[in-house]
C-alpha cells in the first residue's frame, strides 16, 4: 500500500468521511470499519511508524490521544468506552506507513487482542 495515501486523503487527493480536525491532526473513518465507530486519526505531518516518532513530536503525538478523546465523547462513546491501537510495522499488522491512531468503540472489544 502506497505509503502517502494518508498525506493524499489530508490534500484532499483522494476522499474520506472526515470527523475531525485541527491544523495539525485529521481524523476519518476507517474504510474497512472493525466497528460501529472506527476512526483513524493522523499527523499532518510525515511520521512513518511509531519507531520515527522524536521528543520534537511529543505535543503532536499528545493531540492524537486528545483528538481520540474528543471524539468518542462526540459519538457518545466516552463513558461506555473505547479502545486505541497504533501498530508498529508488518507484525503488528501496520499497512499504511504514516502513523495513525485506530479509535473503535460500539462493540464489546475482547482482550488480548488478535
Ligand atoms: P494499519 O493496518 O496500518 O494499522 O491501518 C491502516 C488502516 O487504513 C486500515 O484499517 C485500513 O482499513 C485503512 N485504510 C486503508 N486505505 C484506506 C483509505 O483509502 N481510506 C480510509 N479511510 N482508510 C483506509
Amino acid at each position: 500500500m502506497s505509503e502517502d495515501l494518508f498525506l493524499k486523503i489530508i490534500n484532499r487527493e483522494i476522499p474520506a468521511d472526515i470527523v475531525y480536525e485541527t491544523d495539525s491532526v485529521l481524523g476519518f473513518r476507517d474504510i474497512n470499519p472493525q466497528a460501529p465507530l472506527h476512526v483513524l486519526i493522523i499527523p499532518k505531518t510525515h511520521i512513518r511508524t511509531i519507531n520515527d516518532i522524536r521528543a520534537d513530536h511529543t505535543s503532536l503525538v499528545g493531540e492524537l490521544l486528545i483528538a481520540a478523546a474528543a471524539i468518542a465523547r462526540e459519538h457518545g462513546y466516552a463513558d461506555d468506552g473505547y479502545r486505541v491501537v497504533m501498530n508498529c510495522n508488518e507484525a503488528a499488522g501496520q499497512t499504511v506507513f504514516h502513523i495513525h491512531l485506530h479509535l473503535l468503540a460500539g462493540r464489546n472489544l475482547n482482550w488480548p487482542p488478535g
